[in-house]
């Protein structure tokens, strides 16, 4: 199977910028005869608001975005993220972290590390020291990566080559859920999913995403998925589109009389699509013309009421 995914995390109304993203999901699948997966990233239990992955599909489904197979949602899949770092441990390719924080912020930056990269203080604890430290607080689980394995590359059909540097990004955070980076990677393998469109702002994810999938599956991280990071919406201060940018979700546009036909049109529009049901926007569609620019939303862009 070949397939897309639009992952939202629930953590409220999709705005303009995330359906944008989700309808050239939608678009970029069909095109090439994928199937399209919903997945809700979920495991950050304090960012999730109850009813808000109701609300989204509604809200997607409004757009006529709709899914194949059945919704995933990460939070009930602790145990098939355990199984994947226990693989990763046989290899001998996890270690233990207690840094807080505060403690990574602090350290010496190793050279040529990106900015927020691991300095990998507990790389090399004693068992006598992690016993010590596992007294005090439990531990994150890292990703051993080989100094070797650092610079790693994937190939972007919009952005073409992102490069990135591979720290020992963390696998299972200390209060024992995974971390974004292996459940993306765990699911999108295990779903077949070969096509990953999101917002631009994820591009420097794909290198170690690719990195790690390699790793897990040994599928050659240059050619097992197709990446398109797109442009996000800008809003008129040429910031990233959020909530506080006035009526941006599909409720606060209806208040206004601005129904989801008026909205589907408008993004089609955005991305120099005829406006109208989605199939005929599908046979217009081709990724070589998609706008290159981010999009700024301006509210006089609406129709008028
Ligand atoms: N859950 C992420 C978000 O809502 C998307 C992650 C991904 O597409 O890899 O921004």
């Amino acid at each position: 199977m070949s397939a897309g995914r639009y992952a939202p995390s629930p953590s409220g109304d999709l705005h303009l910028g995330n359906l944008r993203t989700a309808l050239l999901s939608w678009l970029a699948a069909r095109a090439e005869d994928r199937q399209l997966l919903l997945r809700y990233e979920d495991l950050d239990a304090g960012r999730t608001v109850q009813g808000s992955a109701e609300r989204q599909r509604v809200d997607l489904e409004s757009l006529s975005i709709t899914f194949d197979a059945e919704v995933l949602w990460q939070s009930q899949r602790h145990q098939i993220y355990d199984d994947a770092v226990a693989g990763l441990r046989l290899q001998g390719l996890v270690y233990e972290c207690f840094c807080t924080r505060r403690e990574i912020q602090e350290a010496a930056r190793a050279p040529h590390a990106p900015p927020g990269a691991y300095p990998g203080t507990c790389r090399e604890l004693s068992e006598q020291e992690r016993g010590r430290r596992r007294e005090q607080r439990p531990p994150a689980l890292r990703l051993r990566v080989p100094d070797e394995d650092r610079d790693q590359s994937v190939e972007d059909r919009l952005l073409g080559r992102v490069d990135g540097v591979v720290d020992d990004l963390v696998l299972i955070r200390n209060d024992g859920t995974a971390a974004y980076n292996l459940a993306v990677v765990v699911d999108d393998h295990l779903t077949g999913v070969d096509q990953v469109l999101r917002g631009d702002d994820l591009a420097s994810s794909a290198p170690r995403q690719a990195y790690l999938r390699q790793l897990l599956y040994g599928v050659p991280a240059r050619s097992a998925v197709e990446y398109l990071h797109v442009p996000l919406v800008l809003n008129t201060e040429g910031k990233r589109l959020a909530k506080r940018d006035g009526a941006v979700t599909l409720a606060q546009l209806q208040e206004q009389g601005i129904g989801p036909e008026a909205v589907r049109d408008l993004l089609l529009d955005s991305l120099g699509l005829p406006q109208g049901p989605l199939e005929q926007a599908l046979d217009a569609f081709a990724v070589e013309d998609l706008p290159r620019g981010p999009w700024t939303f301006q509210e006089t862009a609406l129709p008028p009421r």
